[in-house]
């Protein structure tokens, strides 16, 4: 969720302000801005929309030739979307500009309080009462001001702060939103994720919660909010440009569809082990032993992850044989969970930064709970946080609207499903057995993807609709929920997903002449079942699409259109049966004239509660 660039250096800071605003794009935001210290004189250019028109508004000001700068692109939380609001803030007093990403939540009360001190405000924002307030406590040394404003504040943030008074330091701070020091020869990127910084270093460190950065262009010096000194965990980013790079495709979301089958393949390799008939998940080897303790699993995430978390809870109870059970983080925080003894709890976020996911982990934790973690970005926060967990190694997921990070979510749940069952009681070769199915995947992704042609024709047909039903059960019913979810984030579109059983209960009554609604019917032990909901949809006049298996005749003549996947085992059925759907919504949002890598509102990895 909106991003952070800082630079201190030699080099003249806006040109990779804004390259790494541009990389940080695809977090989401609405407005941007920059500021950029000219000697002791302070330059900000901010808009309201793309980083382009901050471009525009530089070029305007003849450009800022400074060598120490921040940036940001916000996503609005507290004032609307509007110039003033926009970041950089500055103090009244100072000379302090600061961005922001998070909330601080007791704005109201330090706002009343610099108000009657005598400052004037010019935004509605949270993030403006920081910058007086670390304004009104600066006394000539811009760490210690940062420090002492920073214990006076609830809420979220990660934040960079220059100051007029001293053109040699900047000072980055964080708690509950991420941010990263890239470490180059006299120079340092700061930023929000990984994707700003590569271009110029692989050297980095994550911050800590509470941790404060002071840089200068001769070094840096990490310590606490209160003063105690931090040693920052080094590490070598693993990430090359060309990840993060369009490379011949339209958008990122299109891209990310058709990496999947390579990059499920490396989700893959070297965990499986055919001749053994087990799971080597080497992020659960230290974890072993507690875990075949385990009685439940409580799986928690927000959104799309939140679908695969839902398919990870069959597979536990399917293949394992574990009781399971999906929360989404935001309401098992706040609810007073009972956690048993022996219980794992198992984050499922993308980022492993989704606040929601991250707080209820925290919660899980205190409670008494095992914590494991799957996520994609190594070194995120809730990978540091958990006990133990396997990561997705699908590679930098830039597409707001995630595809390649669900289908490698669900993929290590399943690899996590057979781990447990082999350790509690599957057979090695019928570990074996499932261990080839599973291997075969990718490829059947990749037949998969060969229908992408007829899905755009499909669309075509039904993209003016405004109302769509996606409806499947058992462990199609999430990937029924990812289909409708998807269609939503990027073509606007209003669709509703559920359980093809629950329709009849109520949401029947929205079905009327040609209303689209998918189906997600392969072969399963539902089919039936299935067919019946179709019947029903059918005899009131909906149009069926239904996602079926290869060879699957007599579907055709109950569905007005046919989407076939290959033959698969119903377990491994929904990393194939939601590719149709990614397609499906890539397609109607290209058609309706929607920027699919940018779409409104939406925040890429979601870093406020
Ligand atoms: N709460 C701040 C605002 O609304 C920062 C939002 C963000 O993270 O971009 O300005």
């Amino acid at each position: 969720m909106c991003g952070i660039v800082g630079y201190i250096g030699s080099r003249v800071a806006q040109p990779l302000l804004i390259e790494g605003l541009k990389r940080l794009e695809y977090r989401g935001y609405d407005s941007a801005g920059v500021a950029v210290l000219e000697g002791d004189h302070l330059r900000i250019a901010r808009a309201v929309g793309r980083v382009a028109e901050v471009e525009e508004k530089l070029d305007q000001l003849g450009g800022f030739a400074g060598t120490l700068g921040i940036a940001h692109t916000r996503w609005a939380t507290h004032g609307g979307v509007t110039e003033a609001n926009c970041h950089p803030h500055r103090d009244d007093k100072s000379g302090i500009a600061l961005v922001h990403n998070g909330i601080i939540e007791n704005y109201a009360a330090l706002r009343t309080y610099l108000e009657e001190k005598g400052h004037v405000f010019s935004s509605e924002t949270d993030t403006e009462v920081l910058a007086m307030l670390i304004g009104e406590l600066y006394e000539g040394d811009l760490e210690k001001a940062v420090k002492a404003a920073l214990r006076e504040v609830t809420g979220a943030y990660a934040i960079a702060v220059l100051c007029e008074h001293d053109p040699n330091t900047l000072v980055v701070a964080r708690k509950g939103s991420p941010l990263m020091v890239g470490v180059g020869s006299g120079e340092y990127v700061v930023a929000s994720d990984a994707s700003a910084i590569i271009a110029h270093t692989s050297q980095a460190f994550p911050l800590d919660d509470y941790n404060v950065v002071r840089i200068t262009r001769e070094g840096f010096r990490t310590s606490t909010i209160n003063d105690v000194p931090v040693s920052p965990k080094m590490m070598q980013l693993e990430m090359d440009l060309e990840q993060i790079e369009l490379g011949g495709f339209s958008h990122f979301m299109q891209k990310e569809i058709y990496e999947q089958p390579k990059v499920l393949r490396t989700t893959l390799r070297g965990r499986l082990d055919h001749n053994e008939g087990r799971v080597i998940l080497g992020g659960l080897a230290s974890f072993a032993k507690e875990l075949i303790k385990a009685r439940r699993f409580i799986l928690t995430a927000q959104g799309t992850a939140l679908h695969a978390a839902m398919i990870g809870e069959y597979l536990l109870e399917d293949l394992a044989k574990i009781s399971a059970e999906v929360e989404y983080g935001s309401e098992f925080r706040y609810r007073n969970p009972i956690i048993e003894e022996n219980t794992v709890v198992v984050a499922v976020s993308q980022s492993g930064e989704t606040a929601d996911t991250l707080c209820a982990l925290r919660e899980a934790k205190d409670r008494g709970a095992m914590a494991l973690g799957v996520v994609n970005v190594v070194g995120s926060s809730i990978a540091r946080e958990t006990d133990a967990g396997v990561y997705l190694r699908v590679g930098p997921e830039v597409g707001v609207a995630s595809t390649k990070a669900f289908t490698g979510q669900v993929t290590v749940l399943t690899m996590l499903a057979l781990y447990m069952a082999r350790r509690r009681f599957m057979s090695p070769e019928v570990c074996a057995r499932c261990l080839r199915q599973l291997d075969e995947i990718p490829a059947k992704v990749e037949q998969t993807l060969e229908s992408d042609y007829r899905v755009r024709k499909v669309t075509e047909r039904y993209v003016e609709r405004d109302n769509w039903l996606f409806l499947g059960r058992g462990y199609n019913y999430p990937t029924a929920l990812e289909g409708a979810l998807k269609l939503k984030e990027i073509s606007y579109i209003h669709a509703e997903g559920m359980p093809a059983a629950e329709m009849k209960h109520g949401p029947i009554a929205l079905i009327d002449d040609g209303m689209p609604v998918v189906f997600i019917a392969n072969k399963g032990r539902q089919y039936d079942k299935v067919m019946s909901n179709i019947a029903e949809v059918r005899s009131r006049g909906g149009h069926v699409i239904a996602v079926a298996t290869e060879g699957d005749n007599d579907i055709k003549s109950v569905a007005e259109e046919v989407l076939y996947i290959p033959e698969c085992e119903e377990y491994l059925s929904p990393i194939l049966a939601v590719v149709p759907l990614q397609l499906m919504a890539y397609h109607a949002a290209v058609l309706r004239g929607h920027d699919v890598d940018k779409p409104r509102n939406l925040a890429k990895s979601v870093t406020v509660e």
